[in-house]
């Protein structure tokens, strides 16, 4: 599977607006927008989010740099990107943990608080209007394929908006709600594309997870 490398660090060299994304970063006084996770062994949630930049570039509000803006500018991050055309960026090694649940809690009966923590962030460039390209459905059940090969243990999907609503604002956790990826998004669709990329994962020859080998320590 093709990914494309783009990390939210100080080297990063996509220009946007007149300065890279690195030097954002750095005026930031970060060297990259992630940290170390407390625990690595324990990720298995994936969280789903839409994000545009309409509001700072109406011409162009799927542009990956405006978007990437975006993240600099508010110290967030997730560990991918996936854009219209299906193309997935890698932003945040999955070993670190990236600044994009917030603050956050997960549905019953779980009801694990700090998501980042043990969460893979995957973003996809959408807004409610737009919806979301059959490029992108297929790309995200990909990615979430490998990702679960990779880690030897199938992830819990939850979108933002079910570990960021009224919940978390009701037990003080933030203060804003979260909305996204919204009701545009098609969980039975994605859903029913991960579940043929595992079938078809288990019976390939010679693809099958070497489960003890692949968990990230
Ligand atoms: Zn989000």
């Amino acid at each position: 599977m093709e990914i494309t490398p783009c990390l939210l660090d100080t080297e990063n060299p996509l220009i946007v607006d007149g300065a890279t994304l690195g030097s954002r970063i750095a005026a930031t006084g970060r060297e990259h927008l992630w940290e170390p996770r407390l625990r690595p062994r324990e990720v298995n949630v994936i969280v789903i989010h839409s994000v545009s930049a309409g509001a700072l570039s109406p011409a162009e509000p799927f542009d990956r740099r405006w978007i990437l803006k975006i993240f600099c500018d508010y110290g967030v991050s997730s560990h991918y990107l996936i854009e219209r055309s299906g193309e997935i960026v890698r932003l945040v090694p999955e070993e670190l943990k990236a600044w994009h649940a917030g603050g956050s809690i997960m549905p019953e009966p779980d009801n694990r608080q700090a998501v980042n923590e043990f969460s893979l962030g995957i973003e996809l460039a959408a807004s409610p209007a737009s919806g979301f390209t059959a490029a992108q459905y297929g790309k995200l059940a990909e990615l979430c394929v490998d990702i679960e090969r990779r880690h030897g243990r199938h992830f819990t999907y939850v979108g933002h908006e079910d570990i960021a609503g009224h919940r978390a604002v009701s037990a003080g956790l933030r203060k804003d709600i979260k909305t996204d990826p919204g009701s545009a998004f098609g969980w039975q669709e994605f859903l029913e594309c991960l579940d043929a990329g595992r079938k078809s994962g288990e019976s390939g020859s010679g693809t099958a997870p070497a489960r003890a080998e692949t968990i990230i320590t």
